[in-house]
């Protein structure tokens, strides 16, 4: 993959960053800046080796119109604050007014365009249509880099028909996170577990089917391990189920068997009687969910202390662990123990660490974790899973 140095002198040259600022706001204000500070070491670097750097990126779904709340505006000013230095803010990403701010920078200075999607033209269906919104977006630049990890498994304007407008390379960051997915994929250092969570069991079967038969032991928590429980033949009472995919765990539990693949599945659960986070909750044990004293109400929304330690325990043991999905539902305080102490053990793994999902990222933050307790926090949710799934990502082989 072609990376920064190839692209020989820098100072004076006009570069578009292709960026993933797609970060969480409440009512404007930025919850969780990890994809900006992600984003801001090809910036700087690019920086202080003189471009010009014009940064663009989507927010949120806004639908191919301009809608304020998803305005890329508050970003710049944190991103500024970040990298020490101003960075400008054009409110579009196109037309006469992003021209001229690209045309008015100096060496060294950085602007950042409006969101992307708020112009049809950058999801659209038509090849045509996001290679003419690439051609303007590059009109004034003399290189692309790609550094936006979380979308380089979308067929975008911004993604593969811009790295096609210019000679184009990956970012720091992309580079990064294609290294160490790559070690995930190819010859991981032994033991390798992977731990596996989250809502749901049919986001996640096509990395179990493609690291199965990589992996020492495959370890499952989250809203998923109701549906391995179910398939096991036990009663999950009203937690999450995915009824349809029963037979797809079964498959699972066996190729597990034959392989010499240990599943973990969680011997105690967190049952609550509701949905919420003062819901009163009492421990059972994981093939006991339907008798615990909400009987058929009962929501499973933790794996339990014990199956937490044993968890632990095993991922502490490991040379290599990728972890993807919180535990349980970490966003209440009362049911985020047993994500607690998986990020816990990652951090005390002695080899490669690696946290992947969105909402995993947020979790082991917003439990107070720092970035660099871990190997590595990939930034990109659904393309670093499309990866670990074996998938073509067309932002990647654009730059091969
Ligand atoms: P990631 O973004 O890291 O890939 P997912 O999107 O798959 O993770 O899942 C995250 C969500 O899973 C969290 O919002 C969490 O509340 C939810 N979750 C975890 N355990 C349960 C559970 N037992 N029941 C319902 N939801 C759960
Ligand atoms: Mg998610």
């Amino acid at each position: 993959m072609r990376t920064l140095e190839s692209l020989g002198e820098l100072a004076g040259k006009t570069v578009i960053v292709r960026s993933d600022l797609n970060v969480p706001l409440k009512d404007g204000v930025i919850t969780d800046d990890g994809r900006i500070r992600a984003a801001a070491v090809t910036v700087s670097e690019l920086r202080d080796k003189g471009a010009r750097v014009v940064v663009c990126s989507h927010l949120g779904r806004p639908g191919g119109e301009v809608k304020p709340e998803f305005s890329l505006r508050p970003v710049a000013e944190r991103f500024g604050e970040i990298i020490g230095s101003p960075v400008a803010f054009v409110s579009e990403s196109v037309g006469e007014a992003a021209d001229q701010a690209i045309q008015a920078l100096n060496n060294g200075e950085v602007l950042l365009l409006e969101n992307l999607r708020f112009n049809p033209q950058e999801t659209s269906k038509d090849e045509t249509e996001r290679q003419a919104f690439a051609a303007e977006l590059s009109k004034h630049t003399d290189f692309v880099v790609l550094d936006g990890f979380g979308v380089v498994h979308r067929s975008q304007a911004s993604v593969t028909e811009l790295a096609k407008a210019r000679p184009s390379v990956a970012g720091r960051l992309v580079a990064a996170e294609v290294d160490v997915l790559e070690k995930l994929t190819v010859d991981a250092e032994k033991p390798y577990v992977v731990v596996l969570g989250g809502s749901k069991v049919s986001d996640k079967l096509g990395v179990i089917d493609h690291l199965l038969e990589r992996v020492d032991k495959l370890v499952i928590g989250g809203g998923m391990l109701f549906t391995f429980l179910a398939a096991q033949g036990h009663s999950v009472a009203s937690s999450l189920l995915e009824s349809d995919q029963i037979p797809n765990c079964q498959k699972y539990l066996e190729r597990a068997k034959e392989l010499g693949v240990e599943l973990l599945l969680p011997v105690d659960v967190v049952v609550a009687e509701k949905f919420a986070p003062d819901a009163a909750h009492e421990t059972v044990a994981a093939d006991k969910i339907a008798e615990s004293r909400f009987g058929e109400a009962g929501i499973g929304l933790d794996i339990g202390p014990e199956s937490a330690k044993k968890f632990a325990e095993t991922i502490s043991g490991a040379k290599t662990v990728f972890w993807n999905g919180p535990m349980g539902v970490f966003e209440m305080p009362a049911f985020a123990h047993g994500t607690r102490e998986v990020a816990e053990a990652l951090t005390r793994v002695s080899g490669l660490s690696v946290v992947g999902g969105g909402d995993s990222a947020a979790a082991v933050r917003q439990l107070g974790f720092k970035d660099d307790q871990f190997g590595h926090i990939s930034t990109g949710g659904g393309a670093s899973l499309e990866f670990l799934e074996g998938k073509t990502l067309p932002g990647l082989e654009v730059l091969r």
